[in-house]
């Protein structure tokens, strides 16, 4: 099969970012010292201290290049930070790493495979940057020669003398560069630059060296010192896309999909083979660079013993994101098996995993979450209804639940004439919106108005 879509006309400004970025969005890194310690309240992240150390150390080790083979697995109870600690570990990386997210569950779908689903997401995780050699060369005139083809016919190219401040050299012009230069009106003690790669050429200004010389007092505008060094090779970034973005780009020129956007369907594995051949070259030309990201998988007890041994194995692969997994169940069977395990993970991806722990939250903690939480949706809330919304997370242990009523209960704010969040508003939202606990009790006391 040939490649018939170029990555680098493919626009796309950011390589595809977490569904459930709303939430988290408050976190823009893992807020360590220099030394990797935890600040209290750093870059939206509080408490968690040991966890968000071990991630620190484990940031340092992707860094490194020190992590290949091995997967991360963060477990602690429900709302305790595993997804803020995988989202924090991605933004620590570099802001622009692309951070994959997904729940197990999807892996079970009635239209494609779970390792399809797995590869897909995988390659959602994996940032191609597509780079463009650009030859630049930049110097003062010293003289220009045109001529016209030996036959007369066709259009003028020629030759440009540029010095720098350590050299001097001749470079080929082609007849583009030469109708520039004569409409850009460049002469000798002009400062240009030639673009090769676009065949342009552009006048920065007149040298300030031969000002200095003999043309100093005609008040001369513009004046540019002359380079030193000339032909830079620029790189110039294109853009960054997700793999899996290429691939479906090219499955569909292929003719092996009919919908054209959103639901990709399977990609054969031709075209992913023809893809990740053309970005081999593409790496050995420098004009591609991969960026390996972070593929979050939550729940993932619910996967099943193919998927697992899926993963382990694409763990190992040339382009592979960082894997990381979380859990909240304690001990299960492995999913298609009747072993018993730790998270209902098999004992060899859990030997291969650095795991991190997670711990339930202190009241403190709780109040500095929910009063970070207000601050990024844009919510004033009284100190006092703040502390209320504390108590309400103390009696349903739900931090989630807190959250969302600091949404619910500014939306009955801004149908009244109040700026701030109060009591009554809190109070409103309580009432109208159930938590788990409360729904788990009105279930039982109304069990005979239930289908069972
Ligand atoms: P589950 O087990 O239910 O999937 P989780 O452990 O992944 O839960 P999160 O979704 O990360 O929990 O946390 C719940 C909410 O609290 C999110 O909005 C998250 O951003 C926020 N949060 C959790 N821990 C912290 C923390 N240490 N600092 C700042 N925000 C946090």
């Amino acid at each position: 099969m040939s490649f018939v879509v170029d990555p680098s006309k493919i626009i796309v400004n950011e390589v595809p970012k977490i569904e459930r970025i709303g939430v988290h969005s408050h976190i823009s890194g893992l807020g360590l010292d220099e030394k990797l310690n935890p600040m209290k309240d750093n870059q939206g992240m509080v408490g968690q201290m040991k966890a968000r150390k071990a991630a620190g150390l484990i940031v340092k080790m992707i860094k490194e290049g020190k992590i290949a083979g091995r997967a991360i697995l963060i477990t602690g109870p429900p709302g305790t930070g595993k997804t803020a600690l995988a989202m924090g570990i991605s933004k620590a990386i570099s802001s622009a790493t692309p951070f994959v997210s997904m729940t197990a569950s999807e892996v079970f779908s009635t239209e494609i495979s779970k390792t399809e689903v797995l590869t897909q997401a995988i390659r959602k995780a994996i940032g191609i940057t597509i780079a463009e050699k650009k030859n630049v060369i930049m110097g003062e005139v010293v003289s220009i020669e045109s001529e016209r083809p030996s036959s007369g016919l066709g259009r003028r190219t020629g030759k440009v003398t540029l010095k720098t401040t350590d050299m001097e050299a001749v470079f080929d012009i082609g007849s583009k560069m030469v109708e520039s230069i004569i409409k850009e009106r460049i002469a000798a003690g002009d400062i240009i630059r030639i673009d090769k790669s676009t065949g342009t050429v552009e006048r920065l200004g007149r040298s300030s060296m031969r000002n200095r010389g003999y043309d100093a007092v005609s008040g001369s505008t513009n004046e540019v010192p002359c380079p030193s060094g000339e032909i830079e090779q620029h790189i110039e970034i294109v853009d960054t896309v997700a793999l899996h973005e290429i691939d479906a780009i090219n499955s569909r020129a292929q003719g092996y999909l009919t919908v054209f956007s959103g639901d990709t369907g399977e990609i054969k594995s031709e075209v992913r083979e023809a893809v990740d051949k053309k970005i081999n070259e593409w790496r050995e030309q420098e004009r591609a660079r991969i960026v390996p990201g972070v593929l979050f998988i939550d729940e993932v007890h619910v996967l099943d013993l193919e998927c697992f041994a899926f993963l382990n194995r694409a763990m190992e692969g040339e382009f592979a994101p960082i894997i990381v997994m979380a859990t909240n169940k304690d001990f299960a069977n492995i999913r298609g098996t009747s072993f018993r395990s730790a998270h209902g993970i098999p004992v060899d991806l859990l030997d291969r995993a650095l795991i991190v722990r997670t711990n339930s939250y202190g009241s403190e903690e709780v109040y500095q979450i929910l009063s970070i939480r207000a601050r990024a949706e844009g919510v004033q809330i009284e100190e006092e209804t703040l502390q209320g919304l504390c108590k309400i997370q103390g009696t349903t242990g739900s931090l989630r639940y807190a959250m969302q009523l600091i949404t619910v209960s500014d939306v009955i704010r801004s149908r009244t004439s109040a700026t701030t969040v109060n009591k009554e508003h809190l109070q409103k939202a309580y009432g109208l919106f159930m938590d788990v606990d409360r729904m788990r009790k009105s279930l039982v006391a109304d069990a005979s108005k239930f289908i069972s």
